[in-house]
């Protein structure tokens, strides 16, 4: 028998009528002649509301009680649901994380799974049972609860698969799949059948709001074949899979943006070894992260020197860059807080030439100043101001023909 892994997050489990659903959709694919493990979060809102307790009787809620917490969310559910299993007659068996033994280390509210114990899991299937497990948390060695940060009940189920070597990991949720781009933005995008896992890493800041993006990264590494679909819509939804060579692959799978990019250059830096490493390396020790770094060639013995953070480090930054260029005798800086990004994403650019042109001629034909470029082997990044961001994602998925298939 097929032995899947299936994770219903807070939405689809939010009441009690939701959990009976979800048990009753469990025993059609027990019917169907599936082992089944199910991974479930906590009802929608609970994480934040244990969240908000916490804060009221504590500045800075962190480390090992926020875990004891946090993790009583996912508890509540795995009982629930083999309740409600059980009610309909069928049997079931929940655990929380550490009585499984999911191993993490022991780095408390952002926990990494080590190892998990499958033998209870194991002999629950074989007695023909349907294991229910809470997502989003281990404990460490010496059996401390730990939790994987927020969204992590995903990298739960991912990781029990990859454990359990189950024929695929399945994550139901409240959208029925990974899209083309954002729906607001483009009314046509499309939802895509397959996505590799690169494309998928790509396109993180359009999967962040599906998937944990770690759950992806764990999903690739141990090439478990991880499903996005919808609770309460019927369809195939997404599979996000490895590149199969034989198939003929789209140029671009999707789009990909985001809004909240600040830039920063400084003018005519002495074109020296070490310069890039003075800049930039104040800006990582105040922990910013930096996106695209671009130094253009040097003349006359000196260079510029442009970078992108987050919007929100934009000012902390600066302040960094404005002392870097004193000590440098750089001739200026100057920035740029209201800038966007859009990245095409897509395996087959590896084989089709002339892709960027496509996208720098599609932004020109509506006049958009593409302000810095950077490729990688399977994306195109620009930066462009940001009152243009949408009218850019709407050409661009134009241009490629994203909607159709
Ligand atoms: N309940 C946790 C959260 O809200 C984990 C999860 O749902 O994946 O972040
Ligand atoms: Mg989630």
């Amino acid at each position: 028998m097929a032995l899947i892994v299936q994770k219903f997050g807070g939405t689809s489990v939010g009441t009690v009528e939701r959990i009976q659903e979800v048990a009753k959709k469990l025993i059609q694919f027990q019917q169907q002649g599936h082992d089944l493990v199910v991974v479930v979060s906590a009802m929608s809102g609970e994480t934040n509301r244990l969240l908000s307790l916490a804060n009221e009787l504590n500045d800075n809620p962190q480390g090992r009680e926020l875990d004891v917490l946090l993790s009583t969310g996912e508890q509540v559910t795995i009982a629930l649901l083999c309740m409600a299993l059980e009610q309909q007659g069928v049997h079931a068996n929940s655990y929380t994380g550490s009585q499984v033994r999911i191993l993490t280390d022991k780095t408390h509210n952002k926990a990494r799974i080590m190892e998990i114990d499958d033998q209870k899991i194991r002999n629950d299937l074989a007695k023909g049972h349907i294991v229910v497990v809470a997502g989003f948390q281990g404990c460490d060695e010496f059996g401390n609860i730990t939790t994987l940060g927020r969204g992590g009940s995903d990298t739960t189920a991912v990781a029990l698969a990859a454990a359990l070597n189950a024929s695929e990991c399945q994550i139901y949720t409240d959208v029925d799949g990974v899209y083309t781009t954002d729906p607001r933005v483009v009314a046509e995008a499309r939802r895509l059948d397959k996505i590799t896992f690169e494309e998928m890493l790509e396109m993180a800041s359009l999967g962040a709001k599906v998937l944990q993006i770690r759950s992806v990264e764990f999903a690739s590494k141990y090439n478990v074949p991880l499903r996005v679909l919808s609770s309460f819509k019927e369809g195939g939804g997404t599979l996000i899979t490895s590149e199969e060579t034989e198939m003929e692959q789209a140029q671009i799978s999707g789009i990909a943006f985001n809004r909240d990019e600040a830039k920063l250059t400084i003018l005519g830096v002495p074109d020296n070894p070490g310069i890039a490493s003075q800049i930039l390396g104040p800006i990582a020790k105040q922990n910013i992260e930096v996106d695209m770094i671009i130094q253009n060639t040097g003349h006359d013995g000196t260079t510029d020197f442009t970078f992108t953070v987050h919007r929100n480090d934009y000012a902390s930054a600066m302040s960094i860059i404005k002392a870097a260029a004193k000590t440098l005798s750089a001739r200026e800086v100057n920035g740029d807080d209201k800038i966007a990004k859009i990245s095409i994403v897509g395996v087959g650019m590896r084989s089709h030439a002339g892709i960027a042109n496509t996208m720098f001629e599609a932004l020109a034909s509506e006049g958009i100043n593409i302000c810095m470029i950077s490729t990688s082997e399977i994306k195109i990044s620009v930066v462009i101001d940001e009152k243009y961001l949408e009218l850019g994602v709407r050409t661009l998925h134009n241009a490629f023909e994203l909607e159709h298939e």
